[in-house]
This record gives structure tokens, C-alpha cells and sequence, in this order.
């Protein structure tokens, strides 16, 4: 095989990593030793729940959440345990109520998404226009102009509930503002669910230089039974919202470090988002994926390890309407990026371990190091994305990581009044921050780079 032949197989196939060495199977084994004993990560989560509540950007319980993250790792004896100031958006949810009011008279449960704007004072009240998806109401055209459009596709239930969610997401991402330019005078959008006990999600929407009209997720009962009446003949609903945008607010991603032994300067970036929807409790979405990175930092501490990289936890803000956090991130630290050996991001729910995600040759690479996750549940790594915080290192050519649980239910609460600590098993978050502690160390302490 000539040199050049083996310099481009190389380059297709970077080194993968070696099979774990005793060390290594040492050093897992002291994780789950003191991750099994420690139930702090639960405890972390009820405080976040309980004590503070939601946390949408711009309000104070996020401020208190952020002010009450760097006490705890402080307190649990981290390095570097700083805030780093992030201008975010500051959009205010006010009441809102909606009824049919022709062919019958009907309550409707829905919410406002996040970066609606609002009704006139008294209200409006609009025949419906019925869409199934964003190339349906394209087809309309002028047709719902002065109308309400409803936008109701489905979320469909085959495969990874969290594939289904990225296909309907751009109805209640863009929808409205399509609707709008279309002149359509409010939205209504189908939940982003596939169960539903008659509760609406909420969720960002987009406008972008458009003027934002009233949007509001439905719940899917109720988009339902606008549909099935719409068959019949007209529709009309009348629907009240407030919500209004006041001026950006300073929020911050806040950072904690366990220093690199032989290699402070290359880091493993841990990480979750600290803000929330402002219902619920965020306890899966993703108050979950706070305490558990923050746990896994301290299971490490506690259990004597330094790796050779720095492993540095940052519980990012504002990914839920702006993704202000992730930007800011990597504008302060543009130039370390290049010094981001991997990134792993805990954002898909707080049930039980299963998965983490990553593209490319690591998917092989680490396959080797999955018996060092044993007992915890965790048993697959499986090509796919990282998570949104992290994907701005993507461009850096970071391996990014996503941590996977049963996603069975996640979906069924997601965005909605019932995210709340009663939904999450105490160990469940107890072994997630121990696989999360485990992940961190192998990436942190390999003898060599992961390619992406
Ligand atoms: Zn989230």
C-alpha cells in the first residue's frame, strides 16, 4: 500500500481509542462506588424545584438559580466556580382564554407560546382555517387572512420520540410567523405531544423581523376537536391572550472545573441548561440535567480523580428561547475552543440512564469502554447529535456528546405545568450523574484526541 493510500485511510479512520486498561476499570469502579451511595443529585433537584420553581429567562427565580448553582459548587469544592454574564430575552406570559363559540360553546385548553404577542384588549374572534402542515398552509395562501390559522400535524409515534419532535417542531418554531406573513391574525398550534391528559405545551416560536401576532399551542384533545367540527362546516374561536417583551435581561451560564492533572488547557465540556419554560417545575426540561452534571463533578472529587484534562461543567442559560447562553459561550471562549477535546450535553430528561449519542468514528472507538457502565443501565452509544447548547462547538470540530434516558414519557410532560419533580426517580438521577461522571472522565483522560 503506497504512503499515500495510508496517510488518506488514516485520515478517514483517525486512531481510535485504545481498549480500557486496568486503570481505567479501577477508576470506573470508584465512580459507581461513590455515585451509588450518593443521593445528592436528587436532593440538589428538589431544592431547584421546590425552592426556586420555573426559571424562564428574565425572571427572578432564574437569577435565583443562577446565584444558588455557583453557591453549591462552591460549596461542594469546585475550581473556577464563576458566572459569566448573557444578555437574554425577556418576553412576560399574562393570561390568556380561548373558546369555540360556533358551532357550540367550548372552553379550550391552550397556552401561549413563547414570544406570542397579544390580543387586542377585549379579545379577537375569527372563523378557523385548518393546516396539517407548513406546506398546507403555504397552499392556502391569502386564504387565511383575518382568520385563525390552526396548525395540526400530528406528532407522529414510531421510532425515537425525540426524531417525531424535530419533525413537528418547525410548526410551532416558524408556523406562526408563516401564518402572520400570510396574514393569518392569530395562530393555533397542535401540542408537540403524542399523549396528552388535555395539556397544552408551550414552547418558543419565531418571528423574526415579523411583527408577532397572538400564538398558542392547543391541547391535541382540543386541536382534535377543532378539526373533527371543521368538517362540517365554519369554526369560530375567540381568544384573549397577554404576553409582552420588555428590554433584554443579564443572566449568566455559570462554570465549575475539576483542573487537568497533565493537560489543564484541553477540556471536556460538561454540560445542561439551567433555565426553563416558565410552568411547571423544569424538573426534566432540564432542572434533571442540572444536578446531574453538577453531581458528576463532585462524584469525581469525591472519589479522588483527576484526570488528565480539565473537565468543566457549565449549566448554560437561556437555551429555551434564544440559545443566548450557547453563543455567549463560545464568543467568551473563542479562543479555547480549539482546546474542547469533547462536549456532552445532558438535555433529553432525567428517567433512567440508556444511551449517549455522538457522531462519527467514536461511536466504534468507544465502544470498548461501555463495560465500564455496568450496573448503571447505560448500554448503547449510538450515532446522533450532541444537544442544542453544545452544537455551537460543532463548527470547532467537537465531538459532541448527548446523554440519553428512557424516553418513554418524556414527551408526555415536556413544556407544560406537569414538568415536575414528582416525575423523576430519585435514582434514576442518581445513576445518570454517575454515568455522566464516568463519560467525563474516559474523554478527559484517554491518551489521545477523539476525532470527529
Ligand atoms: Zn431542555
Amino acid at each position: 500500500m503506497g504512503a499515500g493510500l495510508a496517510v488518506a485511510l488514516w485520515l478517514l479512520a483517525p486512531p481510535l481509542a485504545p481498549a480500557p486498561d486496568a486503570a481505567f476499570l479501577e477508576a470506573a469502579r470508584k465512580i459507581r462506588r461513590v455515585g451509588d451511595e450518593d443521593d445528592a443529585a436528587y436532593a440538589k433537584l428538589e431544592h431547584l424545584c421546590d425552592r426556586i420553581g420555573h426559571r424562564l429567562s428574565g425572571s427572578p427565580t432564574l437569577d435565583a438559580a443562577v446565584t444558588w448553582a455557583a453557591e453549591v459548587l462552591r460549596a461542594d469544592g469546585h475550581e473556577a466556580v464563576r458566572t459569566d454574564a448573557v444578555q437574554v430575552p425577556h418576553w412576560v406570559r399574562g393570561p390568556i382564554s380561548a373558546q369555540v363559540v360556533a358551532p357550540v360553546r367550548r372552553e379550550l385548553a391552550a397556552i401561549a407560546l413563547g414570544g406570542s404577542g397579544a390580543t387586542p384588549a377585549g379579545g379577537l374572534e375569527a372563523e378557523v382555517v385548518r393546516a396539517g402542515s407548513l406546506e398546507e398552509l403555504g397552499k392556502l395562501g391569502g386564504k387565511v387572512r383575518g382568520k385563525i390559522a390552526l396548525l395540526d400535524g400530528p406528532m407522529g409515534t414510531h421510532g425515537s420520540s425525540f426524531d417525531r419532535y424535530s419533525e413537528v417542531g418547525p410548526m410551532r418554531g416558524a408556523g406562526p410567523a408563516q401564518a402572520a406573513r400570510q396574514g393569518a391574525i392569530a395562530v393555533l398550534v397542535r401540542s408537540l405531544t403524542q399523549r396528552s391528559l388535555r395539556t397544552p405545551h408551550t414552547g418558543g416560536t419565531r418571528f423574526g423581523t415579523q411583527a408577532p401576532i397572538p400564538a398558542a399551542a392547543l391541547a391535541t384533545e382540543d386541536a382534535d376537536l377543532l378539526a373533527r367540527l371543521g368538517r362540517r362546516g365554519p369554526v369560530r374561536v375567540r381568544l384573549s391572550l397577554a404576553a409582552h417583551k420588555l428590554p433584554d435581561a443579564t443572566s449568566a451560564n455559570v462554570i465549575a472545573e475539576l483542573r487537568g492533572r497533565e493537560r489543564p488547557d484541553e477540556i471536556v465540556l460538561l454540560g445542561a441548561h439551567l433555565d426553563s419554560w416558565d410552568v411547571g417545575q423544569g424538573a426534566h426540561d432540564d432542572g434533571a440535567g442540572t444536578v446531574m452534571v453538577m453531581q458528576a463533578l463532585t462524584i469525581l472529587r469525591k472519589a479522588h480523580l483527576r484526570p488528565r484534562r480539565t473537565v468543566r461543567v457549565v449549566l448554560f442559560t437561556n437555551e429555551e428561547n434564544g440559545l443566548r447562553g450557547a453563543e455567549a459561550y463560545t464568543r467568551d471562549h473563542a479562543t479555547e475552543l480549539g482546546q474542547h477535546v469533547a462536549a456532552i450535553e445532558s438535555d433529553a430528561g432525567g428517567y433512567a440512564p440508556s444511551a449517549f449519542t455522538v457522531e462519527g468514528a467514536a461511536v466504534e472507538a468507544l465502544a470498548a469502554y461501555l463495560p465500564l457502565f455496568a450496573g448503571t443501565g447505560l448500554s448503547r452509544i449510538v450515532a446522533g447529535k450532541g444537544g442544542s447548547d453544545i452544537s455551537a462547538l460543532e463548527p470547532a470540530k467537537v465531538p459532541t456528546f448527548g446523554y440519553l434516558t428512557d424516553e418513554t414519557h418524556y414527551f408526555d410532560i415536556h413544556h407544560t405545568q406537569a414538568d415536575t419533580l414528582d416525575k423523576v426517580r430519585p435514582d434514576d438521577v442518581r445513576r445518570g450523574a454517575t454515568v455522566l461522571a464516568i463519560l467525563a472522565y474516559v474523554l478527559a483522560e484517554l491518551p489521545g484526541r477523539l476525532g470527529r
